[in-house]
């Protein structure tokens, strides 16, 4: 690397810190895009135009304006919301094509070893929705099987129970256990991911 121009060792260096990237496979990716004008010119939009997207007003997906698509989209059942931690969740759930309602993201787990407490996620949000609704809202768990998602359930759970109004409003249920205990969803597979969610149970 040592004999590069400055302008590829930066180029390297900046890949190199992609997840999954090394040094090597960096190098590799420079020297192709050195050679292949209209990929360097498409990744480079493609690139820009991630400032773009920030995080959807309602729900908490991804979107490039106030509201996410899945918010916009008028035939999707309102009175179901599926719960999960991140963002890039929605996505692992809508590649299913099995589910129809509604989302809402809560930007983490409740993790005491890292201080992330209730309130720094997005629970009054959902606790909004719910007060919000004249109908009936299924809530559906979908967070990892770890020790953290089983915490964030449970304090979410009681927090609703406790109260007789949100208790009356609310049919709690989480997604079955396809998924291994500390598997994560964003790694399950499609099929495990669909049983999960049509054999949801009560909680
Ligand atoms: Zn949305």
């Amino acid at each position: 690397m040592a004999s590069f121009p400055i302008e590829i060792k930066n180029l390297i260096n900046s890949l190199s810190q992609l997840p999954g990237v090394g040094p090597k496979t960096a190098e590799r990716f420079v020297l192709f895009l050195l050679k292949k004008e209209n990929t360097r010119k498409t990744l480079t939009k493609n690139i820009l135009n991630l400032k773009k997207i920030s995080f959807c007003n309602q729900c908490g997906n991804f979107s490039s304006g106030k509201l996410c698509n899945i918010c916009l989209d008028q035939d999707r059942n309102k009175n179901k919301i599926l719960v999960v931690a991140r963002p890039q969740e929605i996505n692992v759930f809508e590649n299913i094509h099995d589910y129809n309602g509604l989302y809402h993201v809560l930007g983490g787990l409740i993790n005491s070893t890292k201080d992330i407490k209730d309130k720094d996620l997005d629970i009054n949000g959902l606790i909004k929705k719910i007060k919000k609704n004249n109908k009936k809202t299924e809530i559906i768990f979908a967070l990892n099987s770890t020790s953290k998602g089983e915490g964030t359930m449970l304090y979410i759970k009681n927090l609703i129970l406790k109260n007789k109004n949100l208790k009356n409003k609310v049919k709690l249920s989480r997604i079955a256990r396809g998924i291994p205990t500390g598997g994560e969803i964003s790694y399950a597979d499609d099929l495990t991911l669909r049983e999960s969610l049509t054999n949801r149970r009560s909680i």
